[in-house]
């Protein structure tokens, strides 16, 4: 079906790719590829023995096709083939002249009509009525589901999704830039300002659920924090954020380290353990206490909320001070 030899030379073309569009020095390892790898040591290391670059913490084992697969969401072969095409105008694999509608630039893709699609279908999924998010929810965000590939969407804004799949645990990151959830609330905060940070989408959609009025951020991968410092930073951000990361190690690893980055650049933060101990069982994440006692994590949260805002009250306010509840 394919010229087998173009589709050979095609692939000496990714030290090219790799330069050209993710600006990497072929030469050194950098950061993996793989959207669900959350590589925080650069350990992926491009060979031209096989044209192909390989993780050397997930495994990750790439050829050109791979990454412009996951540059451009496309799991099919033929777009792949069709988008290194519209590249490499010089490499021709391709008999046919139906190109497929992408956008010229290279860096950004318009994902409306994505979304709208998945939006449409989101009836056909009770992924997230299973996880007991409240479903008012999903039209405020414009959450979708994506049938062909089993995804929960997530627009982050035209530009930039994250996805969850219904079938397995893997996460996916659209190209585009990094946004936290709801970035906008940093934005449009002032110094009365609390926001409950999360780690994950679901996590706040969770809190969103027990209370319809809590501003809450998440950040798509601890990793983000950074995003989180640098947007803070960039808008004078001066309310208070509420940590409430998972109840694990990593969770609380990056608790304290986040705080410790916030403090010195002046921003109040606490960290919450609303879900310690939560039942029996602990709980590891907010939206795992939400399924197994709604009324519970709610009863938590008010309780913590008001203790809380009590505090902040009591004690307004020391920019930067280190809290102790
Ligand atoms: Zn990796």
């Amino acid at each position: 079906m394919y010229d087998k030899q173009a589709i050979e030379n095609c692939k000496s073309l990714l030290k090219d790719y790799l330069v050209s569009h993710h600006s990497i020095n072929p030469n050194n390892f950098f950061n993996c590829l793989n959207p669900v790898h959350e590589d925080r040591h650069p350990s992926m290391k491009y060979t031209d023995k096989f044209n192909k670059c390989k993780c050397f913490s997930c495994n990750a084992f790439y050829d050109i096709f791979d990454i412009i697969g996951i540059d451009y969401n496309t799991t099919s072969f033929k777009e792949q083939l069709q988008i290194l095409e519209k590249l490499y105008p010089d490499y021709k694999v391709l008999n046919d002249d139906k190109k497929i509608d992408y956008t010229e630039s290279n860096e950004i893709i318009d994902f409306t009509n994505y979304f709208n699609k998945c939006k449409k279908n989101i009836c056909k999924s009770d992924y997230l009525l299973q996880r007991n998010i409240d479903l008012s929810l999903l039209e405020k965000y414009n959450i979708g589901f994506d049938e062909t590939k089993n995804l929960i969407v997530f627009p982050i804004n035209e530009n930039c999704y994250f996805a969850r799949s219904t079938i397995n645990n893997s996460k996916i990151k659209s190209k585009g830039i990094s946004y936290i959830w709801n970035e906008n609330l940093i934005k449009e905060a002032n110094e009365k300002s609390i926001i409950y940070v999360t780690e994950s989408i679901i996590d706040s959609l969770s809190l969103e659920s027990i209370d319809p009025n809590i501003k809450t951020i998440s950040l798509n991968g601890l990793p983000n924090y950074k995003r989180l410092l640098s947007v803070s930073k960039d808008n004078n951000y001066n309310g208070i954020f509420v940590l409430a990361f998972d109840n694990d190690k990593a969770g609380n690893e990056y608790q304290s380290l986040v705080k410790d980055e916030l403090n010195k650049i002046n921003i109040t933060s606490f960290g919450t353990t609303m879900i310690n101990n939560f039942l029996s069982d602990e709980c590891k994440d907010l939206n795992e206490a939400l399924i197994k006692d709604k009324e519970k994590l709610k009863r938590n949260y008010e309780y913590f909320d008001d203790v809380f805002k009590k505090y902040i009250e009591k004690n307004r306010i020391k920019k930067g001070c280190d809290y102790e509840l």
